[in-house]
């Protein structure tokens, strides 16, 4: 391709498919450039981390869709999304495993995604089930919040849509609590063929590699741009299609670590790859090299490209913030049942907040730096105000520490237990408690975290 072409291409609006896409650089409503966003770049730099050549990106997309057709993972939600005729049916099935799917291993999913569809096969049987059935089936999936907001969502669909889902990526990010941008334009394509790009960690890693895009993949600025270059790239034809080829290529070949860049259906248009097998860019501006001082696309002058990374030069992310350390003290009940068996005091923590409503052994956040005894007094303190009689601070048995990694806080459980002679009271108006044999706390809405407790 001309540098000629490829400059035209990257100052102007480009047809895509017979609809204008603007150009990445240009905001998406034509207004000027919104705060943080690059500085303008020059034409030849922008070519390069684009696809401006309407033949190669046409060539790109053959190539993916071919691999795609052959080497897919068999998924229950991609067979739903075929098979199933009715539209709002076929959407709702996507959108249950798109909002699974986010923060979650594919393999982890699909059990729970099984057992969901099964238990609720529609919206209107999810917008009929309560809040604690939903977080049965979520408990030990993480991220608890959006079950619930899944279910609130589909109640609203019912009661306020007449139970039809929004047609259109963005009514459905627009009308549906907890729907991103991702999520839209993934129900929108896969389910009802609108040709529309969607943008997640997989889909950023291969659009950075494939353009040598290594600018922090995390700021604004950056993912506006894949999200036009997601939205140009989509194959008109089969949007739901290319759009998970993306992202299976990312989730199995163009992996974080080590991508199979050999078995790769797109090696021959990877320009990490290609600047890996090649080298440093020449001296001599070429379209096939971005050598424009300042680019706002490329790393960063203060982190060069490193030949040992190779394509893993590609996508950089700014150093992540370091979690919140948290320590909590447990105190695990325990009474004798009316057949003998032990029993365990459960309670139920706050409907909003990290864990929402989920059950839980009665626990208090504990300051940093106490001493052990400090802890103990803590806790009995707090103990006292559930069972209504005094809890002595020598009576709790100190079991062990427990550590849990949530997304943003290093949590460290110490635990106690507590045998209790006889029967307590609890006191009603706290939050809502009860006692349960070991199997019933399995099949309790209870987190990963106090499983491990
Ligand atoms: Fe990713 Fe390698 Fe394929 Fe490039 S060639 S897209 S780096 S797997």
């Amino acid at each position: 391709m001309s540098q000629l072409r490829a400059a035209a291409a990257a100052r102007g609006v480009r047809r895509s498919g017979g609809r204008a896409v603007p150009a990445a650089g240009q905001s998406r409503k034509g207004a000027s450039p919104r705060r943080g966003a690059p500085a303008p770049a020059p034409a030849l730099a922008l070519a390069y981390h684009l696809f401006s050549d309407p033949a190669e990106a046409e060539a790109l997309r053959g190539s993916l869709l071919a691999w795609y057709d052959k080497c897919k993972r068999d998924l229950p939600w991609r067979t739903l999304a075929t098979t199933e005729p009715d539209a709002d049916r076929r959407a709702y099935a996507v959108w249950v495993s798109e909002i699974m799917l986010q923060q979650t291993q594919v393999a982890t999913v699909i059990d729970y995604y099984n057992r969901w569809m099964q238990k609720w096969p529609t919206l209107q049987a999810l917008a009929q089930a309560s809040l604690e059935e939903v977080n049965e089936l979520w408990a030990g999936l993480g991220y608890y919040s959006r079950g619930k907001r899944l279910q609130e969502a589909a109640r609203k669909v019912v009661s306020e849509l007449a139970g039809r889902m929004p047609r259109t990526a963005e009514d459905l990010q627009k009308l549906l609590p907890g729907v991103g941008r991702y999520t839209a334009g993934a129900i929108a394509s896969i389910s009802y063929g609108q040709a529309t790009g969607v943008v997640d960690g997989n889909v950023i890693r291969v659009l950075c590699r494939l353009r040598c895009i290594g600018a922090d993949s995390s700021s604004p600025a950056v993912i506006d741009r894949l999200w036009d270059m997601a939205n140009a790239l989509v194959d008109r034809s089969r949007p739901g299609d290319f759009n998970q080829a993306l992202m299976e290529l990312g989730a199995t070949v163009c992996v974080p670590k080590a991508p199979l860049c050999g078995e790769c259906p797109v090696k021959q248009h990877c320009r990490a790859r290609r600047r890996k097998l090649f080298g440093k860019p020449t001296p001599v501006p070429d379209v096939e090299d971005c050598c424009v001082g300042g680019c706002p696309l490329c790393p960063p002058a203060t982190e060069p490209w490193n030949s040992s990374l190779g394509v893993t030069n590609f996508p950089r992310k700014a150093a992540k913030k370091q979690p919140r350390v948290a320590r909590t003290a447990v105190g695990v009940l325990e009474r004798r049942g009316c057949h003998g068996a032990p029993e365990y005091l459960i309670v139920q923590r706050p409907s909003s907040g990290l864990l929402a409503g989920l059950w839980e052994f009665p626990s208090v956040p504990l300051a940093q730096g106490l001493q052990e005894e400090e802890q103990r007094e803590v806790l009995a303190d707090h103990l006292r105000a559930w069972t209504g009689q005094p809890v002595v601070p020598g009576a709790l048995r100190l079991i062990g520490e427990v550590i849990h990694i949530f997304s943003h806080i290093h949590q460290t459980y110490v635990v106690y237990s507590l045998p209790l002679d006889g029967d307590v009271s609890l006191d009603p108006t706290l939050s809502p408690s009860r006692w349960v044999t070991e199997e019933m706390f399995h099949t309790s809405a209870v987190s990963t975290a106090m499983k491990k407790v």
